[in-house]
């Protein structure tokens, strides 16, 4: 049998990971198709390639190009302040846009119904929720909701005072509205009064043209043509260091590479790190990855484990997409390695394993802080989704998990994984 605590112990006394996550958050927030997303890919490459000997595979990642120029938000006192256009939002008409908002508290469907007529022509203001929860609503279904009942902008307050709140509106190619997250008190003062709904005014200049990324790939070959498919998405927002989302997860690929590059040829099946970019971009580096792979390749992936925000909390969850099968021999790895690990079952569409997932590969999500209102993962998407959210035993732990589930998986007997592939529960 591999020497699976022998992986364990490396991982722990590897001092690399912390330098290396201090050093992608030195990239800066790694928007896709900024230089900052080019220095991490970079820097991502050559710790790998020395990692483990193999060369990168690139695979090119066409995709719509957008960046913003500027934004600011008019409040009704006359006061600009800055605000955060959302990915992919549409640039406001030349003269500003200007027009009253509906404020639609946390913006849940029922709020949207109940404002349904008073929607056209106005701003509709919601709130940004917490992205690790259970009951949590995505921002590009209130989005969605505001575009459908003729809203002419979208503001998304944040919950941190102070800062602003990044993401993406979700929006493809072709219509869509103005966008933005602002902050807490930007939305205090946007108050409805007894005038009636309150005007802003909202710039926001953007630029659009096809880019291209890329989906770096590395492959350790096991004893069979199988795979256990090892992801984090490398791109992330400006204004911030990205450093829980996704800095974090990109260290704790990289350590895992270190310590069981050596290994993996003494197991049944081989280790594939993928580092995806465009993930922020409706998931699109994973999207094109795993389409253009053949049904007899999706076979051959036993699992995708895809590590997305690791750090920010002690407490790591398991989104296990559907997959309950799956469920049994995670929590079993974990308490083995002495890791307290939650599973949640529905399939959450919010990072890269939900490709493999609705591809029908068996792929689950390792994320920290999931349902807890007070960890430092509810600053994510925000400025202060820095460093010093993060600790260092955080990063170590959720290696050590990893490893310890990749290792597992590499090696089950070929019984488990038909098993896992065939209990996904929608
Ligand atoms: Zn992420």
């Amino acid at each position: 049998m591999p020497q699976t605590s022998n992986i364990a112990a490396q991982l722990i006394a590897d001092r690399e990971l912390w330098t290396d996550f201090n050093a992608i958050c030195d990239c800066g927030g790694r928007l896709a198709g900024t230089e900052s997303e080019g220095r991490a890919f970079a820097f991502l490459e050559a710790r790998a390639e020395a990692a483990t000997h193999v060369r990168a595979r690139s695979i090119p990642v066409p995709y719509g190009g957008w960046s913003a120029k500027n934004a600011s938000l008019r409040l009704p006192g006359g006061q600009w302040v800055s605000c955060h256009a959302l990915l992919r939002s549409m640039a406001t008409p030349r003269a500003d846009l200007t027009a009253e908002v509906v404020d639609l508290g946390r913006g849940t469907p029922e709020e949207f119904a109940a404002h349904a007529d008073e929607l056209s022509g106005r701003i509709a203001l919601v709130r940004h929720e917490l992205m690790f929860s259970a009951g949590t609503i995505h921002r590009r279904h209130k989005y969605l909701a505001a575009l459908e009942r003729g809203a002419v902008g979208f503001l998304i307050a944040g919950p941190i005072p102070g800062q602003t709140v990044a993401g993406s509106s979700g929006r493809q190619d072709g219509a869509g509205i103005p966008a933005a997250g602002i902050t807490p008190e930007a939305a205090a003062a946007l108050n409805r009064t007894a005038r009636g709904w309150a005007t802003a005014t909202l710039r926001i200049a953007t630029e659009e043209r096809p880019a291209e990324t890329r989906t770096l790939l590395f492959d350790l070959p096991g004893h069979s043509d199988e795979w256990v498919v090892l992801s984090a998405h490398v791109d992330g927002h400006d204004g911030s260091e990205s450093a829980m989302d996704n800095a974090s997860g990109l260290a704790a690929v990289l350590a895992v590479l270190r310590a069981m590059a050596l290994q993996v040829k003494d197991f049944r099946r081989g280790v594939r790190v993928a580092l995806f970019s465009v993930e922020e971009w409706a998931l699109t580096g994973s999207a094109q990855y795993v389409a253009s792979l053949s049904q007899a390749e999706r076979r051959t992936v036993a699992l995708n484990v895809n590590l997305d925000c690791v750090g920010g909390s002690p407490n790591l969850t398991a989104l296990t997409s559907g997959f309950a099968a799956l469920e049994p021999m995670l929590l079993r790895v974990a308490e083995m390695n002495g890791v307290r690990l939650r599973t949640v079952r529905p399939l959450f569409a919010n990072s890269d394993h939900a490709n493999f997932a609705l591809a029908g590969i068996p792929a689950f999500r390792l994320v920290a802080g999931f349902d807890d209102p007070n960890a430092n993962v509810a600053h994510v998407l925000t400025p202060s989704d820095t460093r010093n959210k993060v600790r260092e035993s955080e990063l170590k732990q959720a290696a050590v998990l990893s490893a310890a589930i990749v290792a597992e998986a590499c090696n089950a007997p070929p019984q488990d994984v038909l098993e896992w592939r065939q209990a996904r529960r929608p």
